[in-house]
């Protein structure tokens, strides 16, 4: 297919997905090394991780280095409307060489005030779940998939992940981290570039790419809602999973 097709087959995907525009911006460059993973059972193949996506600002995020680029390039973003709104903007924090990193869908109250990821009730939740794995917060890295918090809450629209998950993505390939927990279906779809139930996935490796596995789970603001016995237990045996799989990749 010619590159004329290819484009007008593209837009009509994004036009079909809600999409009402397309920024012409070069998408970060990825220079993601490549780690040695040991072999794990009841691994699934991710279709197609987002690293299409194009960085949308006249500034130029091709060449970042470093997270502080990263954070640099964001600069004041004003890249989608949920900028309109916010009070920080949150970046993520953690571990830059952790094995493990935790992505949520978006900042909430809390984390809009504080411009940290997860420090509100279902952070403390992460928090606690964190510990319960025998690491530290400080052990990880935490980020979300948008930056700003969407109003009210509500979950982040197609166009707005598409705007800002470039900056997710560099800060993976910043760090890469041996495993991904993607925390609820926003998180998950938006890594693995499906629409996916997450209570269809969760529990399961995916291969996301250049030897990182990805393990879907509950958002723990989910888990504060569904606070069953079944619900905590999903999610206990998901990071054993990964605990096992850290565990294992140590001993190689
Ligand atoms: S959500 Fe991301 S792209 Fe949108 S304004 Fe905030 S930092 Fe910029």
């Amino acid at each position: 297919m010619d590159i004329k097709n290819s484009a007008i087959n593209y837009l009509s995907h994004l036009s079909s997905r809600g999409v009402r525009y397309v920024t012409n911006v070069e998408p970060v460059k990825e220079t993601i090394k490549k780690t040695v993973v040991p072999t794990v059972t009841n691994v699934t193949k991710a279709s197609s991780p987002i690293n299409k996506i194009k960085m949308s600002d006249s500034v130029d995020c091709s060449n970042v280095k470093s997270l502080e680029e990263i954070r640099a390039c964001i600069g004041d973003c004003k890249r989608c409307r949920l900028s309109e709104a916010r009070t920080n903007i949150v970046f993520g924090e953690g571990n830059i060489n952790a094995d493990l990193m935790f992505v949520g869908e978006g900042p909430g109250q809390d984390e809009d005030q504080t411009g940290r990821p997860f420090v509100g009730r279902a952070g403390q939740l992460l928090t606690k779940i964190i510990e319960a794995m025998k690491l530290k917060r400080e052990d990880v890295y935490i980020a979300n998939i948008v930056k700003c918090r969407p109003p009210g809450n509500r979950t982040p629209v197609d166009d707005e992940i598409m705007t800002c998950s470039p900056f997710l993505m560099s800060q993976i390939s910043m760090i890469k981290p041996k495993v991904i927990v993607a925390l609820g279906s926003p998180a998950t779809c938006t890594l693995l570039n499906e629409k996916i139930k997450i209570t269809a996935i969760r529990g399961t490796f995916y291969d996301w790419k250049d030897g990182i596995k990805l393990m879907p789970t509950f958002h723990p603001a989910y888990l504060l809602r569904n606070y069953s016995t079944d619900n905590r237990r999903f999610v206990w045996d998901d990071m054993q999973k990964v605990m096992a799989f850290l565990e294992q990749g140590r001993n190689l």
